[in-house]
């Protein structure tokens, strides 16, 4: 399950999808704005995320992490080289296959989790579903509301609430359509560090065990240490990466990383 994949290239039609990678850029670039304001978010950018894996994208700030996950989910358009989630080119789609592919095949998780204040919880996790008038397979809905904790919570709104099962709530919708990948963007940058472990926690074993691949941007070493991958952008760049991350290694890492940034660019700071 959580081999490395091997990144090679394979003939149409003889796709090996448990273990093809979820997600591939391949000279991936991204520059906002022209002329002498340009700003390269994104350097140029080689990776595979693995199917069936947590991968966390760490780095400082400015670094392209944000910039990294839209281009991946299909919200911001890379100015060069190409994207593939689960087999499909996303580089190449019109606006209408790109909000086709998120509604259909992506899962969300944001920081601040956007949940929809008059419905119930039970309601906020299927309306991804319900908005794509696609049936709710109640076995899965079952499974997902368990292994969040949620069975007795389901008909309150988010302001009776607590952040952490707010938070909760926000994952069980991004994963009750069985998503490709679900992409999280600083999800427990709202929590108190009890909610944000019980919330990486149950990222993890959606993992682990509903067989989910999940893609976390963070810039706390802790919740990076529930990634089985941990790959570190800086100025743009992928620089480095850690498998079975701890604390300390990420925190050790990234401390490399802004010391090696610091030297190359002291003007910048
Ligand atoms: P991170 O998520 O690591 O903090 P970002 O991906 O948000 O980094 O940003 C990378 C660089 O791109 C930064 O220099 C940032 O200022 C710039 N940037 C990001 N989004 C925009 C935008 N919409 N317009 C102009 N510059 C942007």
């Amino acid at each position: 399950m959580n081999s490395a994949p091997t990144g090679e290239p394979q003939a149409a039609g003889s796709r090996d999808t448990s273990t093809a990678p979820i997600a591939r850029a391949r000279g991936l670039v991204k520059t906002y704005g022209a002329g002498e304001t340009a700003v390269q978010a994104l350097a140029g950018i080689d990776v595979d995320l693995g199917r069936g894996q947590l991968t966390a994208i760490m780095g400082p700030s400015g670094s392209g992490k944000s910039t990294l996950m839209h281009c991946l989910a299909g919200l911001d358009r890379p100015t060069a080289g190409s994207i593939e989630v689960d087999g499909e080119e996303v580089g190449q789609m019109n606006e209408r296959q790109l909000t086709k592919l998120r509604r259909t095949r992506l899962g969300f998780i944001f920081q601040a989790f956007n949940l929809v204040p008059t419905l119930t919880a039970a309601e906020n996790i299927t309306l991804p579903l319900d908005i794509a008038r696609k049936p709710v397979d109640r076995a899965h809905f079952d499974a997902v509301i368990d292994a969040v904790g949620l069975r007795d919570r389901l008909s309150h709104k988010p302001g009776e609430l607590s952040g952490g099962q707010q938070q909760r709530v926000a994952c069980a919708r991004a994963l009750v359509s069985r998503p490709a990948v679900v992409f999280a963007d600083e999800p427990t940058g709202n929590l108190d560090s009890t909610s944000a472990a019980e919330v990486l926690g149950f990222l993890r074993r959606s993992v682990d065990e509903l067989g989910q691949s999940v893609v976390m941007v963070t810039h706390d070493p802790t919740a990076a240490s529930y990634a089985h991958r941990v790959l570190f952008l800086a100025d743009g760049r992928l620089v480095a990466e850690l498998a079975d991350p701890t604390p300390a290694t990420v925190l050790e890492t990234l401390g490399a990383i802004t010391a090696r940034t610091r030297e190359s660019a002291p003007a910048a700071l």
